[in-house]
């Protein structure tokens, strides 16, 4: 055994450590003219290109048949249709299954609309119509091009993980909760070939990624887009990608300009590199295990008589959505519940990940961090899909524009019913416990 050690050492690999990996990147700008996705307030298309919009893949298999392939997207978040399609055929031509597959979306409000993910907060032409549709089926098919890409360039790697800290998310319910939550987590994974070349770095933080504001009309990945240019700028040849945190209720602060996106990304880079540099990055080890699951999340109520008032009313948003509710009703179909995704990936005893779906609010992060204290525990939110907000309990008690008023504008019925957190727990407990964790 000893023999076979020092050999794997002479081509500067630990047994122990020994992983495969491939990364691919493919541009996702859109042709304009094209709306941008997330706020309800713009009145006109995006008028021109700051920053090219990037979908990026990370395969790992550790060398047993186990693997995860991360796709990390600058985009606002993936629809259920785009996110199941580009599922499917990863499975039916790589033999990639669910589990193993990471969605994620960096949550930028300066990228296009993704057909049909908060939809209603336009109304669009035809021609507008054709233009988005048209795209959501381009990066399908653009998201399953880079799987293979991804797969295509697989080869030895070793992994190391690390955590360093970002201050300028602020809890954006101060209103409601001026002590709100935050978490300044900043996880960081490395990639390294033999030689010693970095290939990939794979990094998150928990804010939502809207420094720019609904005056910005053109395209850019935010401050997430703006620490991966810096970082890939800084360590050339690495596919740099950013998984987003469960930023549900935290915003960037200072917000409104491109210098201070560029600022918040800096500081971002600046965290990773730190990590980087550092003598804390801990080896990452086989062997590979992925879980995924669905819960079902009951919404409080479907309100037929509410509904017929708001469709007739003056409130464009309120009647857009009664239409979708009562032509749902008219069809015999009562929305009451949202199929969630939730995912677990974990590597050896060494990293963790916990992938929640929709735009999950901080108090899951920080749950789970507890619950699992034993863990490196890395938690990313916005992954699988973007359907709507994920409430905690407290969040959905307290009220307001994330488990109340945003649920109009991504077409659902709601609030949530109060039995949210424990369900959306419970999964949690199930994949963690698939992947062994403790
Ligand atoms: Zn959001």
């Amino acid at each position: 055994m000893k023999w076979i050690f020092g050999v794997l050492m002479v081509f500067g690999f630990s047994a122990r450590a020994q992983l495969v990996a491939g990364t691919g990147r493919v541009k996702i700008t859109p042709e304009l003219p094209m709306w941008l996705s997330g706020y309800a307030g713009r009145e006109k298309p995006a008028t021109g290109v700051l920053q090219d919009l990037w979908a990026k893949a990370l395969v790992l298999e550790d060398g047993a048949g186990s693997r995860v392939v991360v796709v990390t997207t600058d985009l606002l978040g993936l629809s259920h249709q785009v996110s199941v399609d580009v599922a499917r055929k990863a499975d039916s031509l790589y033999g990639i299954r669910r589990d193993q597959l990471l969605l994620n979306s960096s949550h930028t409000h300066s990228g296009p609309m993704v057909w049909p993910c908060v939809d209603m907060i336009f109304d669009f032409t035809l021609d507008e119509q054709r233009r988005v549709s048209q795209y959501s089926q381009q990066l399908t098919a653009d998201l399953v091009q880079l799987i293979g890409m991804a797969m295509a360039d697989r080869a030895p790697a070793r992994l190391y993980s690390g955590r360093g800290s970002a201050g300028f998310a602020i809890n954006r319910r101060n209103k409601i909760h001026p002590d709100g939550p935050v978490d300044h987590d900043v996880p960081v994974v490395k990639v390294v070939r033999p030689g010693g070349k970095t290939a990939a770095i794979l990094f998150g933080y928990a804010c939502h990624n809207t420094t720019l504001v609904d005056n910005n009309f053109l395209i850019n990945g935010d401050y997430a887009g703006f620490a991966q240019a810096a970082l890939e700028e800084e360590n050339p040849g690495a596919t740099c990608m950013f998984l987003m945190g469960c930023g549900g209720d935290q915003n960037p602060d200072p917000r409104g300009t491109v210098e201070l996106a560029q600022q918040h990304g800096r500081e971002l880079a600046d965290a990773v590199n730190e990590v980087l540099k550092g003598a804390t990055m801990r080896p990452v080890r086989a062997p590979i295990r992925t879980a995924y699951t669905t819960v079902s999340l009951p919404y409080r109520s479907f309100d037929v008589a509410e509904y017929e008032k708001e469709i007739v009313g003056d409130n464009k948003f309120l009647q857009r959505r009664a239409r979708l509710m009562l032509s749902a009703y008219n069809r015999g179909f009562t929305p009451d519940h949202l199929v969630y995704p939730v995912q677990a990936v974990r590597f050896g005893t060494d990293l963790c990940v916990l992938a929640l779906s929709g735009e999950t609010v901080v108090d899951y992060d920080l749950k789970a961090k507890k619950m699992f204290a034993g863990e490196h525990l890395y938690v990313a939110g916005y992954s699988s899909e973007v359907m709507c907000y994920i409430p905690s309990l407290r969040v959905l008690k307290e009220g307001g524009y994330e488990p109340e008023e945003s649920m109009i504008y991504y077409g659902f019925p709601g609030p949530f019913a109060n039995s949210i957190e424990d369900s959306v727990t419970t999964a949690i407990r199930r994949v963690m416990k698939k992947v062994g964790a403790k």
